[in-house]
């Protein structure tokens, strides 16, 4: 597999840019690169694939601080020793979204005009921010939902109250007409939608003053969500019958709650494994020591050996997210980091001086070995 490029790079932006200044970026790339404007053009379609996955990641702040901090490794799993990467992550981040913000229309499914008869409502998706906490443990909110629904009115006819809609009588309520077209083999018959009633098959003549006609208006309610515990970024609740009224008696659509979990200011979350990093004192790390680490239910004591390399990972089983649909558990993963003092008092500095001199090279064990090969390399 060739090397991937940096999404910073591949977007032509700053690591510190920001959001706004990502979408931009993406917004003119995609634009440019957009297969319908370079139809055949392989290039362009390979570009186009690599800058949406670019902003895929950058986009999102939990992906993007991982990726800040481990690069490609940091996505795809081969990197953090013991993580198994995105497995479990949904990656359908609402590619269809995008061009509804970004080019005004979706790609996928065009409206296209039906003969009358029961149409399901359109889905709705909406987009709901909540906290770490509340992805890892669930809770309940209330969003509000500004959608089409029926009106109360008119109870969805769409005709003044009191009145009712009438047949067509161009189509005879078929909504359809035939149509004579003359060809060089002779008339063919066409159906065409009858333009008189759109091919709804009904007229309103008195139309209800509340919706205009339609039967349906746009109207905000207050919508529960539960939200399940262990549920993670990108992931979406679908809430059924919760979309736009059906026409004519067909169906509702469904409401799409797509979930976006804000970061976390220590914990990494990995599928329902998390992470964090612990900076610890080289004396600690030398000696051994009792930390008090953050987990998910509080802090608690871990006691780390004596000579703990930094960079060293430690695992608690059990003690990371619950499973979305079982009580099995993730686990959480501790990294140590030793930190150098950066300032020392003299009398700091006089016993590290000691500590040096008594040591000698045999207490850096990876050191003396290095400086062995050393020497062997250019003696
Ligand atoms: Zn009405
Ligand atoms: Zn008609």
């Amino acid at each position: 597999m060739p090397e991937k490029r940096d999404y910073y790079e591949i977007l032509g932006v700053d690591r510190s840019a920001s959001e706004a200044e990502l979408k931009k970026a993406y917004r003119n790339l995609a634009k440019k690169y957009h297969p319908d404007v370079n139809p055949g053009d392989k290039e362009a379609e390979i570009k186009f694939k690599e800058i949406n996955e670019a902003y895929e990641v950058l986009s999102d702040p939990q992906k993007r601080q991982k990726y800040d901090r481990f690069g490609h490794a940091g996505l795809d799993g081969s990197g953090f020793g013991g993580f198994n990467g995105f497995g479990g992550f949904d990656f359908n981040f609402g590619f269809d979204d995008l061009f509804e913000d970004f080019f005004g229309g979706s790609p996928f499914g065009t409206r296209r005009r039906q003969k009358p008869g029961p149409r399901r409502g359109a889905d709705i998706k909406y987009t709901l921010e909540i906290t770490f906490n509340e992805a890892v443990f669930g809770t309940n909110k209330e969003i509000r939902v500004t959608r089409l629904q029926t009106c109360g009115k008119c109870s969805g006819t769409g005709a003044k109250p009191g009145t009712s809609p009438q047949t067509c009588r161009h189509c005879n309520g078929t909504g359809q007409v035939r149509h004579a077209q003359a060809t060089p083999f002779g008339q063919m018959i066409n159906m065409r939608t009858c333009d008189v009633c759109r091919g709804e098959g009904t007229i309103i003549s008195d139309p209800c003053d509340e919706c205009r006609g339609s039967g349906r208006q746009q109207k905000t309610s207050k919508i529960k969500v539960e939200i399940p515990a262990g549920i993670d970024n990108g992931q979406t609740i679908s809430l059924r019958g919760e979309g736009e009224p059906g026409l004519r008696g067909g169906p509702p659509g469904d409401l799409y709650v797509n979930i976006r979990v804000q970061p976390h200011p220590i914990f990494i979350r990995d599928g329902y494994d998390i992470m964090c990093e612990i900076p610890i004192t080289f004396t600690q790390a030398a000696l051994g020591a009792e930390l008090e680490i953050p987990t998910l239910e509080g802090t608690m004591k871990y006691s780390i050996p004596e000579g703990t390399q930094t960079g060293t990972v430690f695992r608690l089983r059990n003690k990371g997210i619950k499973h979305l649909r079982s009580n099995a558990k993730g686990d959480q993963f501790i990294k140590v980091n030793v930190e150098v003092p950066k300032k020392l008092t003299a009398k700091q500095k006089e016993l590290l001086r000691q500590f040096a001199d008594i040591s000698g090279e045999d207490a850096f064990e990876q050191r003396k070995n290095f400086f062995d090969k050393m020497k062997d390399l250019f003696q």
